[in-house]
């Protein structure tokens, strides 16, 4: 199956599909929808976030959907608000033309909304366990007429402790008219006991990790000690063209730590974390996507399922030593047939993990020099020179300078004069000496975090 159009849709979800742009289907769309479309059965598929799983599960489901009928014919579990969202609108957009309803249900948000949304009638609710079972066990979600349950990212559910919620739901399930699909990126023991008590006879597809790669991702490690991770961050930050992307770390305190520091230098960077409100992280998840951050540092939990367009870099500030969660990082860019660069800072000891995800994955991780200050410097004043050729109000600005600084200027070459406001406004590129160490991150007086000793 290498075209949507080898597919027998309906001409609605076709138009759906050519309007997002959708040219071919991904592996697991490939191997999933042939199936999901024609045969009424259970089903278990092996993908990871940004292989199209969205997409190979929504297609056939909008397909069953009988616009006619006002009951909730669908719904979808999946572990974060966010990937509720982002799901809730694929869905939105898939079913467009075939006027679908589609709701997004999750904790953490009012029930105004939610239970209007449920009395008005959505052919597809989209949610997080919790708020599911709630609206379920106070009657306002029937599922009387379901015919497909699906499991989003049943790993993350499960490690996050929805199994108990996820069970309540399939065991609400009519049994003998709803199909039950679950999508996982990992088979953990847990998953395989709830495929098994739960789905009759699944058909499975599995996409395997190379696969699961999108391949226009380039794969650069650097080596480098802890303590010296925050200035070499800088340095990979500095000498990136335009960048719009993810730091990952492995705690908490870690992210908050290290965008106090990057804040602290200047970078329009924020934190995402599970210690947040859903307000606080709709706000910066707000500025994120409106690109006034342009650095969003955050865990993995917390990004997950997160789907921003053109993500330009994904760095891992420590090479996660679940792989999986590595696959699902990096996969946060080059979405969409874009291309991206996932970077990954490692000890000179973690060197064997950056082999482990070669041989996992199928794929090659090069190494990276780390930019000096000179090259961070060439291309910064490269960089500067379209805007300072087309500043407003220079002349004015100029009419300021007093005797002082008419005395100071005088017998300066431009060069210098120009080279004096550079170094001024970027001491950390161009100024003597070293830069201010980087373990003194705000809120950790001597050590940054994870680090054993101070640099200096
Ligand atoms: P997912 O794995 O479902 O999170 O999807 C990853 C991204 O790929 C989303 O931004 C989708 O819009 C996009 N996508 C899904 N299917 C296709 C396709 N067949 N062609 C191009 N982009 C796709």
């Amino acid at each position: 199956m290498h075209h949507f159009q080898d597919l027998n849709l309906s001409p609605e979800l076709q138009r759906a599909i050519t309007e997002l742009g959708f040219e071919k289907p991904t592996p697991i769309q490939a191997q999933a929808l042939p199936l999901l479309l024609e045969e009424n059965t259970d089903f278990l598929g092996l993908a990871a976030t940004g292989t199209g799983k969205t997409a190979a599960f929504a297609i056939p489901l909008i397909e069953r959907i009988d616009t006619d009928s006002r009951e909730v014919q669908a719904l979808i579990l999946c572990p974060t608000r966010e990937l509720a969202m982002q799901v809730a609108e694929q869905v939105s957009l898939l079913g467009k033309h075939k006027k679908v309803r589609a709701l997004a249900v999750y904790g953490g948000a009012g029930y105004g909304d939610q239970i209007h949304g449920l009395k008005r009638g959505a052919h597809v609710v989209i949610g997080t366990p919790g708020r599911l079972v709630d609206h379920l066990e106070r009657g306002r979600l029937r599922l009387n007429g379901l015919r497909v349950v699906v499991l989003d990212e049943a790993d993350e559910m499960i490690s996050m402790g929805f199994q108990d919620d996820l069970e309540k739901i399939l065991g609400a399930m009519p049994e003998d008219q709803a199909n039950a699909w679950l999508f996982s990126a990992t088979m953990s023991p847990e998953v395989r006991r709830v495929a098994d008590k739960y789905l009759r006879a699944p058909k499975q597809v599995q996409v395997n990790r190379a696969e699961m790669l999108p391949s226009a991702i380039e794969q650069l490690f650097y080596t480098t000690s802890e303590a010296n991770k925050p200035e070499v961050l800088c340095k990979l930050i500095d000498a990136a063209e335009d960048l719009y992307g993810l730091v990952f770390c492995q705690t908490k305190s870690l992210v908050v730590d290290l965008t106090q520091y990057l804040k602290g230098r200047g970078y329009l960077a924020d934190c995402l974390h599970g210690d947040m409100d859903q307000a606080a992280r709709e706000r910066v998840m707000k500025l994120f996507r409106e690109r006034k951050v342009r650095l969003l540092v955050c865990t993995d939990v917390a990004s997950r399922g997160l789907d921003v367009k053109d993500i330009t870099h994904v760095i891992n500030y420590s090479i996660p030593r679940e792989l999986d969660n590595y696959v699902h990082r990096i996969g946060r860019t080059a979405r969409s047939g874009k291309s991206g660069i996932a970077m990954s800072l490692v000890t000179p000891t973690q060197r064997g993990l950056v082999r482990r995800v070669e041989r996992v994955t199928g794929s090659r991780m090069k190494e990276g020099g780390i930019p000096t200050r000179r090259e961070i410097g060439e291309k910064k004043v490269r960089r500067l020179l379209p805007g300072f050729l087309a500043p407003q109000g220079h002349a004015r600005a100029a009419q300021l300078l007093d005797g002082e600084w008419k005395k100071a200027l005088t017998g300066m070459r431009a060069e210098e004069v120009a080279g004096r406001f550079l170094a001024l406004f970027y001491p950390e590129t161009f100024a003597e000496g070293s830069p201010p160490s980087p373990s003194r991150m705000p809120g950790r007086p001597v050590s940054a975090p994870g680090q054993g000793r101070s640099r200096s």
